[in-house]
């Protein structure tokens, strides 16, 4: 048995404080991965800051053409947001799919941001609708912020505070789930606004989540699943495991960018 510091905050300037003053501080949000990595003995902090007496991390606000909604925002509370509903629909319900309810009602937003599994489904729709990450000390494009396989661009001791979503591109989401863990095995956004076609994938590459350009570029010139025919992703760049090859995890991100864009163009769903 290890021991450690466990510290509840009730502001963000007392969670600040922690995290810079413990030798090895570790951020608590939902627990869904860290507790079982402690539990596992893959971390060991000197101090757990649970964030889930800050209430300035729990709001869903829409301000004019911007959704913000804070890190400790849980992805059940996401997906029954009437605001998020009403700004994003295919962000409700990308969160409404993502584990299975007891996930839902403890995992948080910037929690999934944070750990950056390269199956987590949030990654996909910050990448397509041109997100912002806000920490306590800075504002991160999604583009700068995903950066590899559990690999963000965040500093030691920085908190994720919200992500800032623009309001106005319509979006899609569609994945294939692992049907034991409901993680993806290719989860694809896509995102419609003037001009503009996002494709963000999840679930499939090595690398983690990533903008599809090829399919972007297809689709800005023609929005149709005819844009699509043709286009195929590097097998070898794609996860390979006892759930699937390469080349099934390829072929199931083109499947879901297809359905993604058929469901935009209202020809299902
Ligand atoms: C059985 C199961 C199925 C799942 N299925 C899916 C799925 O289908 N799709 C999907 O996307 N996800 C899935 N998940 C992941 C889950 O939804 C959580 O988002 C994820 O586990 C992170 O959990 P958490 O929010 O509880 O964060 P925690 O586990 O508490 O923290 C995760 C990491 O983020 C750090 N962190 C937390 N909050 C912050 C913050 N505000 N600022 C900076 N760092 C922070 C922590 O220090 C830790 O390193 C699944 C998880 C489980 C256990």
């Amino acid at each position: 048995m290890f021991s450690f510091n466990y510290h509840r905050p009730e502001s963000l300037e007392a969670a600040l404080a922690l995290a810079s003053a413990g030798e090895d501080a570790r951020l608590l949000a939902g627990g869904q991965t860290l507790i079982p990595t402690l539990k596992q003995r893959l971390a060991s902090p000197s101090d757990l800051i649970d964030l889930a007496g800050v209430p300035a991390l729990r709001d869903i606000v829409r301000e004019a053409d911007v959704l913000r909604i804070g890190a400790m925002v849980r992805h059940a509370d996401v997906a029954a947001s009437k605001v998020v509903r009403e700004a994003i629909p295919a962000l409700a319900e990308l969160a409404g799919l993502i584990g299975d309810p007891a996930v839902r009602h403890r995992g948080t937003l910037g929690g999934s941001i944070a750990n950056n599994d390269p199956s987590a489904d949030y990654p996909a729709a910050l990448l397509a609708l041109d997100a912002t990450v806000e920490t306590d000390r800075r504002h991160i494009a999604a583009e700068d912020f995903f950066l590899g396989l559990f690999e963000t661009a965040l500093e030691p001791g920085e908190i994720v505070t919200a992500v800032a979503f623009p309001v106005g591109a319509r979006g899609a989401y569609e994945k294939f789930p692992n049907p034991a863990s409901r993680y993806a095995m290719a989860g694809v956004f896509v995102a419609r606004g003037e001009g503009r076609v996002r494709v963000a994938v999840t679930g499939a590459a090595q690398g983690g989540v990533f903008r599809w350009s090829e399919a972007e570029a297809a689709l800005e010139t023609d929005f149709t699943v005819e844009a699509l025919v043709g286009l195929a992703l590097p097998a070898h760049d794609m996860i390979a495991d006892i759930h699937g090859t390469g080349a099934y995890r390829a072929h199931l991100a083109a499947v879901m960018a297809r359905r993604a864009v058929e469901r935009l163009l209202g020809e299902v769903g």
